[in-house]
């Protein structure tokens, strides 16, 4: 009977590939097709053991890591895809135009990458990067809050949504140059109700990495109150 009523429904709203507009099966969970998910840029093979950035010519860690093994205060992180092609237009919508519901299968992208690497099976819990307050308002949702979500159902660890906050308004950051990024970001998270985080490992979770200072900075936030390791994983990187 259920089955009737999605056919129908099918009939008057058929369900489209949000990439390349081909129908999905009306029973389908997912808002984008094989063919489309297949075409992302996946990053595999060699990449920084610490940043996760890829590497072309091999070796176990990239510039930024080797030379300063200090530069992130995460332990870990890895993305999923490149930021770039039609996953980046994807990830603009998700965004900026209220497509929220992508993030059903950027979550599953994620969740499923993140059972890749064995480092993430010691998290205890899973923390969205925050977003300020204004731009939550404006945009009605966290884009990195609707990825965590999902990931924490799938891989049953809690998550954590009130515990790292920002503290000042932040200008968006694809308008700076990369050096005022950095300086816009600095000291820009503080946690709260830290007792929690007191030698526990967490994941924390964000939609994009682009010059790594966002994540790096709640790491060090996480850190300074005490968490013992962060690992970070974002659905794409620039
Ligand atoms: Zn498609
Ligand atoms: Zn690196």
């Amino acid at each position: 009977m259920k089955i009737f009523f999605l056919r129908i429904a099918n009939f008057f709203h058929p369900v489209t590939c949000s990439v390349c507009g081909d129908d999905l099966s009306f029973l389908s969970q997912t808002k984008i097709c094989d063919k489309c998910k297949e075409s992302f840029p996946v990053i595999k093979n060699l990449l920084c053991q610490k940043c996760g950035m890829p590497l072309y010519d091999g070796g176990e860690y990239c510039c930024i890591c080797k030379k300063h093994p200090k530069e992130y205060a995460f332990d870990k992180m890895r993305s999923v895809y490149l930021y770039k092609d039609s996953l980046r237009s994807l990830i603009l919508k998700f965004k900026y135009s209220g497509r929220s519901f992508l993030a059903r299968d950027f979550g599953l992208y994620m969740y499923e990458a993140m059972k890749l690497h064995s480092f993430y099976n010691d998290a205890e819990f899973i923390i969205p990067v925050p977003l300020n307050i204004v731009r939550r308002i404006k945009r009605g949702y966290n884009q990195a809050e609707l990825l965590a979500n999902e990931i924490s159902i799938k891989a049953g660890i809690p998550i954590l949504r009130n515990v790292l906050s920002r503290k000042k308004i932040t200008k968006p950051q694809f308008k700076l140059s990369k050096l005022e990024r950095a300086k816009n970001i600095k000291d820009s998270f503080f946690v709260k109700n830290s007792g929690i985080l007191k030698s526990k490992s967490v994941i924390l979770i964000d939609d994009i990495a682009t010059t790594s200072a966002t994540v790096s900075a709640c790491s060090l936030a996480l850190k300074t109150v005490g968490t013992k390791k962060v690992y970070v994983l974002t659905l794409a990187r620039d």
